[in-house]
């Protein structure tokens, strides 16, 4: 499985991950003891960032999944 991987925002290093919410997989559990994914917890929070960089931590938030789109 490939890792998509972004620049981070902080350091401009490409090692941006997704921080992933909800329950994890076997296949997800595998990606964090490899340290190639993060968990969020089991909930997302309004607000919650959606990547870490795993070059200097540094978290971000790339889209705002779920906010009201008004017409
Ligand atoms: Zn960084």
């Amino acid at each position: 499985m490939t890792v998509r991987m972004f620049v981070c925002p902080a350091c401009k290093e490409k090692r941006g991950i997704d921080i992933s919410y909800g329950m994890p997989g076997s296949d997800l559990i595998e990606q964090v003891e490899r340290g190639d994914a993060v968990l969020g917890g089991c909930m997302q929070e309004i607000g919650a960032p959606d990547r870490q960089c795993l070059a200097c931590g540094h978290q971000w938030e790339i889209a705002r999944r779920g906010a009201p789109q008004q017409a």
